[in-house]
């Protein structure tokens, strides 16, 4: 292999020998935590904090395709100081939840979504698909070993995080020739404690999240990286969140940091930013619209600027605002602020539509409704 040769961004999907179904090697953790102690964590999850006791690893070189699937205990993992990530940030990430249902069993939410965004993501950072049944089998797999750290109560599930790094030792700048794919896990709790409260936003003048032709459509860790000071500005105004507009005018609603965004009209409609390139096609967001249209709401999917929002809001004309993703599922918006303005305000408490499309998306997933789109994929 020759480390100064310009490829063309590897598919990954045919390359190489291995077989389908790839074959998951299990290697149990010695050190998985005893019961008592794995009980006292999902009593209290917190999020992002614990992590289950398996992992999945599936290796990706040019030379071979995807191979060397495995189940391993959870632990660090062995990187060269080299590895292409750690200097170009070639990598993508997913995020999904697996939900335990009353009768024991546990499901997870269009994970063929996931699995396709994923691949949308890796053609963008010019990384390797990995096909569809690789990445809904992993979720078996890692669940066939770690279903007792799905907690049962009320708001709570178990986080999944799949991802895809650059593991390559190469400092030269190009797709990297070896790809690592990892799957963990990690207990969550009701993300509103003592009921979902709206939250403050901070709109970002200053710093866009994406610009055109640029990543905001893929879901990498690079986008994060390069929000994390707007949403330090956010935090020093009194808001939990910020919203970035569109980087060319300025004028047009983005999205959050990390989710997408609605407002409601006084007639029902809902208008939402549509997909335009920059914008992450958040799944929750694409559930909201069905759920909405089923119950006869129109949907508008178009460029909304800020002014039709702040007037809208002044005049009685849109009613309520959300933000959605996987991790809060709906997050009502009590206020907007930014250097200009503020409306709304901290105490505007949640729309009437905003706390039932919530109600209704969550049932679904904890399978206290009936499923009429099947969404949900039994892991357990
Ligand atoms: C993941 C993510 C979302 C929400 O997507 P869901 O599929 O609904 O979880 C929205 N915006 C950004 C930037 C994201 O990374």
């Amino acid at each position: 292999m020759t480390d100064t040769a310009t490829t063309a961004p590897p598919t990954g999907a045919s390359d190489g020998p291995a077989a389908f179904p790839l074959a998951f090697r299990t290697t149990p953790s010695t050190a998985a935590k005893a019961d008592a102690e794995r009980e006292a964590i999902l009593a209290d999850p917190g999020f992002g904090k614990h992590f289950t006791d398996h992992m999945v690893e599936i290796i990706w070189t040019i030379a071979d395709g995807w191979h060397d699937a495995a189940v391993v205990p959870y632990g660090p993992i062995s990187l060269d100081p080299a590895a292409s990530v750690l200097h170009y940030a070639q990598e993508i990430f997913e995020g999904l939840k697996a939900y335990r249902h009353a009768d024991g069993s546990v499901w997870t939410f269009r994970p063929d979504m996931n699995a396709l965004r994923l691949q949308r993501s890796a053609v963008r950072l010019a990384l390797p698909q990995l096909p569809e049944e690789y990445f809904l089998e992993s979720l078996r797999q890692l669940l066939a070993v770690d279903a007792s750290w799905v907690p049962s109560a009320p708001e709570t599930s178990l986080y999944l995080r799949p991802f895809m790094i650059a593991s390559e030792s190469f400092l030269g700048v190009r797709a990297a020739h070896k790809v690592d794919y990892r799957l963990i896990a990690s207990p969550a709790g009701a993300y509103f404690h003592g009921g979902v409260t709206p939250v403050s936003i901070w709109l970002s003048t200053e710093y866009a999240r994406a610009g055109r032709g640029g990543t905001g459509a893929a879901k990498t860790g690079g986008n994060y990286a390069s929000s994390l000071l707007a949403q330090e500005d956010a935090y020093k105004q009194g808001c939990q969140q910020v919203l970035f507009l569109d980087s060319s005018e300025g004028k047009y609603l983005e999205e959050l940091g990390g989710m997408n965004i609605f407002l409601v009209r006084h007639d029902g409609t809902l208008v939402t930013p549509s997909i335009n390139g920059s914008i992450l096609e958040g799944i929750t967001r694409d559930s909201i619209i069905q759920l909405a249209k089923d119950r006869g709401h129109a949907v508008e999917e178009r460029p909304i600027a800020i002014d039709e929002w702040r007037d809208g809001w002044a005049s009685g004309e849109i009613v309520e605002a959300f933000a959605c993703g996987t991790a809060a599922v709906v997050t009502p918006i009590a206020a907007l602020k930014s250097k200009d303005f503020t409306i709304g305000d901290a105490s505007t408490p949640a729309g009437e539509f905003t706390i039932s499309i919530r109600q209704e998306l969550t049932d679904i997933q904890y399978g206290r409704k009936p499923d009429h789109h099947d969404w949900m994929v039994r892991l357990a």
